[in-house]
């Protein structure tokens, strides 16, 4: 396995943040104060309770409450185990379900700095994903443009859903501001949680939630095509982390097929859905949601009409696979090897700059 996996960069890692304590040295006096004053100390994010199986695997817990508290242990995990040659960290601390906007980013701001410090100074093989407050677009922007001279942020992190559908206006200055540095947005599923994660309500289990969540990639996918956003953003790309990957022909089929009906709707989208998303959409690997049938996995690939869309992750330190099985078995060796590298190079232009 480690010889397949030499040199290539996983696009989907996740650096746990080990309490609200480790990130107030990052804050000013005033919101060092505030987070105390308002009692919260134990705050995590609802979708990754650190304790459920689903969030890491036992043997990367070895023990602790968290996995992936620490540089050394993602590397002995992660980047030694399989000879990569990077790792994109998306930490998920769940700031974007903080309703007070302010804190927010002050908080986003906060862990952006302890990425900083805690992982990117002491390990070259890795880059980041800028974390915003989706509360505030034009704060989001002021964040982005406060790291942007650090080329190891290559990206800009959302959660797959927020308070509005991702086509809307309302998020351009982030797009505007994305595509201007050369980052793509990187939607991870997740949600502020303020609306139910599906259509008809509220679900009652975490495998509930966690399945649903594609049905928000997949709105949010149709609101970004149908709002213009690529005609408006030329060169932006959108990375869905985790999102899986086998829905995503049946989903371009349909929205193809009623697109070309009633098109007069939105005429500025002036080529088929399918068009575009090969052009700005990538997805990360893991987890891939199809049988491991090579016919399957071939026949899902040559619907998606593209080498260049699939993006190596091994999503650690979540637990979708066993051992050292990151490849799912039988994905087409032309689709697995353009994964690894290539792909990667390509989706992060940021990349080239510290490596
Ligand atoms: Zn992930």
């Amino acid at each position: 396995m480690s010889d397949v996996l030499k040199g290539a960069i996983d696009c989907d890692v996740h650096p746990s943040v080990p309490g609200l304590q480790a990130l107030v040295p990052y804050l000013d006096d005033y919101w060092r104060d505030s987070v105390d004053i308002r009692g919260m100390e134990g705050f995590e994010s609802r979708a990754y309770p650190p304790l459920l199986s689903a969030s890491s695997r036992p043997d990367w817990r070895r023990g602790a409450i968290r996995a992936a508290e620490s540089v050394e242990l993602l590397c002995e995990d992660v980047l030694d185990r399989w000879a990569l040659s990077g790792a994109i960290l998306n930490c998920l601390y769940g700031v974007q379900q903080i309703h007070d906007e302010r804190l927010a980013a002050a908080l986003c701001s906060a862990v952006n700095s302890w990425l900083v410090e805690q992982w990117l100074n002491k390990e070259p093989r890795l880059a980041a994903s800028i974390v915003v407050p989706p509360q505030n677009p034009a704060l989001a922007v002021e964040e982005i443009e406060r790291r942007a001279d650090d080329r190891r942020f290559v990206q800009v992190l959302l959660p797959a859903m927020h308070d509005l559908p991702y086509g809307r206006h309302y998020w351009w200055p982030i797009y505007r501001a994305a595509e201007r540095l050369g980052m793509p947005i990187g939607l991870h599923i997740g949600s502020a949680y303020r609306t139910a994660v599906t259509a008809v309500g509220w679900p009652s289990y975490h495998v509930e939630d966690y399945i649903d969540q594609t049905q928000g990639m997949q709105a949010q996918l149709a609101s970004l095509i149908s709002h213009g956003v690529f005609v408006e953003f030329p060169e932006l790309r959108v990375v869905l982390i985790e999102s899986g990957v086998s829905w995503l022909p049946a989903f371009c089929w349909r929205f193809g097929k009623f697109w070309r009906g009633v098109r007069i709707e939105i005429p500025w989208v002036d080529r088929a859905p399918i068009d575009i998303v090969r052009e700005h959409v990538r997805m990360t690997l893991q987890p891939l949601d199809a049988p491991e049938d090579p016919d399957i996995l071939e026949k899902l690939f040559e619907q998606l009409g593209s080498d260049e869309m699939l993006l190596f992750s091994s999503d650690y330190p979540h637990w979708r696979f066993d051992g050292d099985e990151v490849i799912p078995k039988d994905l087409p060796p032309p689709i697995l090897n353009a994964s690894l590298l290539k792909n990667p190079g390509e989706t992060y232009p940021r990349l080239g700059g510290v490596r």
